[in-house]
């Protein structure tokens, strides 16, 4: 079974919804010399508008979608939490003297998945950045198939090309025992979501706007 990435292509789309997400971090310890620190996001974030038109999903580095749509997949898939975003309406104007653009679209709900699988270089292909020699934070990132197009040196200038077909046993490797039944899942310290192609095919089904996938590993 496939495993994909899904983005959330608000500016993908034209004219498509933008906001700002303020986090409530909670720092659990001490930020290293190399800027890593222990911390939580807490659930949800509240949402700036910043424009457009809000389609079924909306991007800002958290999920958001329509909260008609968060429910039709808590529904299907117990996984998945959601919970009301607050919406920053526009009313603290003059408290802020900045100008907020007043957010008139349907309810809108951010996305939470239960499971969590940790990185997996043993198995998985992927790039890490050197261990930090005084916190031993490692960083992994999702290699070049979790990218839609990717920029590469070609002779002495930065190109883009297209993504390069994933090869089977590369990527994102995923044992079937860590997602416990799950179709959606956090992969690794950052918290990419990703999906099995079960979850690919019932949004595909229902024809929502703003998500698109790439397959970046396997199930094994
Ligand atoms: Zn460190």
């Amino acid at each position: 079974m496939s495993v994909l990435i899904f983005r959330i292509n608000s500016r993908g789309d034209a004219d498509s919804a933008w906001f700002m997400a303020h986090d409530e971090i909670e720092v659990l310890g001490p930020t290293c010399k190399c800027g890593h620190r222990e911390s939580k996001r807490r659930f949800p974030a509240s949402l700036e508008y910043q424009g457009g038109t809000v389609g079924d999903f909306a991007g800002c580095g958290c999920i958001i979608a329509q909260c008609s749509v968060a429910q039709t997949l808590v529904d299907r898939f117990p996984e998945i939490s959601s919970i009301p975003s607050p919406i920053d309406t526009g009313d603290d104007f003059y408290e802020k003297r900045v100008r907020r653009l007043k957010y008139k679209g349907p309810p809108l709900c951010e996305l939470w998945f239960r499971t969590r699988v940790p990185f997996n270089p043993e198995v998985s292909t992927l790039k890490a950045y050197p261990q930090c020699p005084h916190c031993s934070h490692i960083a992994y990132v999702p290699d070049k198939f979790a990218l839609p197009r990717r920029q590469e040196l070609i002779g002495d200038r930065w190109e883009w090309v297209p993504p390069k077909p994933r090869v089977r046993g590369e990527g994102v490797i995923v044992p079937r025992g860590a997602l416990n039944g799950d179709t959606f899942f956090f992969f690794g310290h950052s918290g990419f979501a990703m999906c099995l192609s079960k979850g690919r095919e019932f949004i595909e089904d229902q024809n929502w706007s703003c998500i698109s996938f790439t397959e970046v590993g396997e199930v094994i």
